[in-house]
This record gives structure tokens, C-alpha cells and sequence, in this order.
């Protein structure tokens, strides 16, 4: 069977993957077939190679931002596809082809029919998976100039039945931060260990220490997680005793002030062992994401709009998914959530090498958005709601 208009589009996406920050073809093809549409604005390099397409009913009303993302992962395609990523080392196994696909059929249909008022933007966000898309599309001028009432995402999740809407007020997804810890001493002749300065037994207090920092006393069944995730002691070689060692960690929260005191107490431990044996030490924080948090009325409209396209919605069975997001920055520009859609509870799970996006959620990830732009464009614009602890 030939596939459909949604399902070959995903795929001519798919086979253009490209890493994050890198998406330049993946943002012409997105910015071409956006073009073709007639948008009342396309804004093109937008906090790197972002892409916004406007669709503006003309009368005064809110600003929905609808939001996909162009990054791919770097994992490399190990299943015979007919549509297989062009690049080596790098393919869409987070499904971000898909949510592409979606927000194109959802712009397509906002083209045909323009909404009763207000504006709906299309966005399609660079560098998701570094964390550093949604702050630099924030961080524009251009972007901030829409003033966003209202941001929605949706993200695909294997393991849930195909179609299911997973959706929760609060925190929905994990705060994060990439710690590096480079240890400094001096190295030396391996028969003669003591005149230089092994990082070695400092690297197993640290890596030690780490996984076991002690939670907060209130944290209840909260989340707080360290995960040791690299670790390096000088280079492989039996005739050198090394001088410097690297240890790579992610800190998880599902609390954005659990989050700065996890890394303060990360950063203490590290400063101290170093102390402790005579080693320099220098902190690095890379891919720091904010918790996602989603504002309640947004996460209403997201249930409300659900039920109405006839599907099941549910909490997720976690307090907060403990990987994380960067929608959580744009979510703050007004009232946003980020929703979840059930991808096959035998689905392989996203960053796995035999993934590939489900088309069978194309036209009920499109039909989803779509209503939900509509239902958000009747509610007055106003402040968000919720505390964010
Ligand atoms: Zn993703």
C-alpha cells in the first residue's frame, strides 16, 4: 500500500536527519512546504535554523504557538528502511520526523481555513535534544515580538496504547543538567606512581559520591537522580601513571529548586575530593533543561480537546517523566503544555536503534492539534496559572 500524503512526508524527513544545531536542509524542506501554503508571515533562522509560520485570522484574539522540533539524534540507523537516514550516525529515533509531519498537516489545514481570530504560529524549533533550541528562539526578537498567549507540544511515547493522551497539570517532565568534572594532577612514570598525582582514587571517591548524594530530607518519592554517564582516567596506556581524569553526570529533578540544590551539592563534593587530593578541579554545566512544567488551564484545554477527537486521555504513571524537554522554556512565555501521545505499548522506546516513528499517529497527532489551536483561540489570553513548585 502506497503510503499516505502525512506518512511520505515523515519519511522524506526522516531520511534528512540531521543533529542538533546542524538543521539546515530539514528547516529549508520544512520552510519550502510551509512557503507553498501562504502564510500571513514565515519567519526563517530563528534561534539558529528555526522556522514560524503564521496563520492570522485577522480579528484581535490569542497567539497559539504550535511547536515540532527539527533535530535528530545522534544514533545511527541500524534497520533496513526504505527511507533511511542520509546520514551517518545520526537518525530521527525520537520521532521528531513525525511531529514535523503532524505540525505541517495542522499548518496545511490552518491555510485552507484560516482561524475565526487570533493566530496560530507554527514553530519549528531548532536543537531540541541539547537543550539549546528553545532558549535561542526564546531569546529572539522576532519570536518574543509574537507575545505568545498559549504553547502546545506533543511528544510520542512507546509503551502507551496508540493514540492515548497523556497529559498532567504541574511538573511533566524532569528538570536536567550535564555536570563535566575535570581533575587535574601530574603524571608520571608508571613504576613510579608517587612523583606525580593520580586523579585515580579521587575519580572513584567523586563517581562514588555522586551516585549517592543524599536526598533532601522532604524529597518524599520526589524525583532526584545523578547518573554517572562517562568517566575517563588520563590515556590508555600501561607505562604512564595519568594526570587527569574526567567524569561526565546528569543531574535529574523534578523541581526546579531541587534541581540548583542537587547541583550544589555535586559541586561541593567535586570541589572537595579535588581538595582533599591535592587535584585542580573545573565544573562545566552543559544541557541544562528546565523542568517542563505545564500551566493548568493549558493542560485542561489539552484534555478537553482530546475528548472531543474521541481519544482516551490519561496521567501518565509517573509523577514527572523523568527525561527531559526544552519546551519547559517556552512553556513560561505564556500558558503551555506538553502532551503526550501513546505510540504502541510494544513500540520500541525513543533513542533505541529499531525505532521509527509511528504513522499511525499522523492524522490523530494532526487532528489533535489542530482542535486543539482552535479551542485555545476561544479562551481569553490571561496570566498562568499554578505555582511551579
Ligand atoms: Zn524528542
Amino acid at each position: 500500500m502506497a503510503p499516505s500524503r502525512q506518512a511520505s512526508l515523515r519519511r522524506q524527513l526522516h531520511a534528512l536527519a540531521e543533529p542538533s544545531g546542524a538543521e539546515a536542509a530539514t528547516a529549508a524542506f520544512v520552510a519550502a512546504r510551509l512557503e507553498a501554503l501562504r502564510p500571513d508571515g514565515l519567519l526563517t533562522g530563528l534561534g539558529g535554523h528555526g522556522v514560524a509560520a503564521l496563520f492570522d485570522g485577522g480579528r484581535p484574539g490569542p497567539t497559539v504557538v504550535l511547536r515540532a522540533e527539527l533535530d535528530a539524534v545522534a544514533v545511527p540507523e541500524s534497520i533496513p528502511l526504505r527511507h533511511a537516514s542520509r546520514t551517518p550516525g545520526c537518525s530521527h529515533k525520537c520521532g521528531h520526523d513525525g511531529h514535523m509531519a503532524i505540525l505541517l498537516e495542522v499548518a496545511r489545514r490552518l491555510a485552507r481555513a484560516r482561524p475565526a481570530c487570533g493566530r496560530v504560529v507554527a514553530l519549528f524549533q531548532p536543537a531540541e535534544e541539547t537543550g539549546a533550541g528553545a532558549a535561542a528562539v526564546a531569546a529572539d526578537d522576532r519570536f518574543a515580538a509574537l507575545r505568545p498567549d498559549w504553547l502546545f507540544a506533543l511528544h510520542n511515547l512507546p509503551g502507551y496504547d496508540v493514540g492515548r493522551v497523556l497529559v498532567r497539570p504541574g511538573a511533566f517532565a524532569a528538570g536536567s543538567a550535564g555536570l563535566r568534572v575535570t581533575l587535574r594532577g601530574r603524571t608520571a612514570h608508571a613504576a613510579h606512581p608517587e612523583q606525580g598525582r593520580s586523579p585515580d582514587r579521587a575519580m572513584g571517591e567523586l563517581i562514588t559520591a555522586l551516585v549517592t548524594l543524599p536526598p533532601r530530607p522532604d524529597a518524599g518519592d520526589a524525583l532526584e537522580l545523578v547518573t554517572v554517564t562517562h568517566a575517563r582516567l588520563g590515556d590508555p596506556a600501561f607505562g604512564i601513571a595519568p594526570g587527569e581524569a574526567e567524569i561526565l553526570a546528569t543531574l535529574r529533578a523534578d523541581d526546579d529548586d531541587a534541581l540548583s540544590a542537587l547541583r550544589k551539592q555535586a559541586t561541593t563534593a567535586a570541589r572537595d575530593i579535588a581538595r582533599s587530593h591535592g587535584l585542580r578541579c573545573r565544573l562545566d554545566w552543559e544541557e541544562v533543561f528546565p523542568v517542563t512544567w505545564n500551566d493548568p488551564a493549558a493542560a485542561a484545554l489539552v484534555r478537553r480537546a482530546a475528548r472531543e477527537n474521541g481519544l482516551a486521555v490519561a496521567r501518565p504513571r509517573e509523577s514527572a517523566f523523568r527525561w527531559s524537554e526544552d519546551f519547559g522554556v517556552l512553556a513560561r512565555l505564556g500558558r503551555g503544555a506538553l502532551f503526550g501521545l501513546g505510540a504502541g505499548r510494544r513500540h520500541p522506546g525513543l533513542h533505541a536503534e529499531d525505532y521509527d516513528f509511528n504513522d499511525a499517529l499522523l492524522p490523530v497527532g494532526a487532528a489533535l492539534m489542530h482542535r486543539l489551536a482552535l479551542e485555545a483561540l476561544q479562551e481569553p489570553a490571561g496570566s498562568p496559572g499554578g505555582s511551579r513548585r
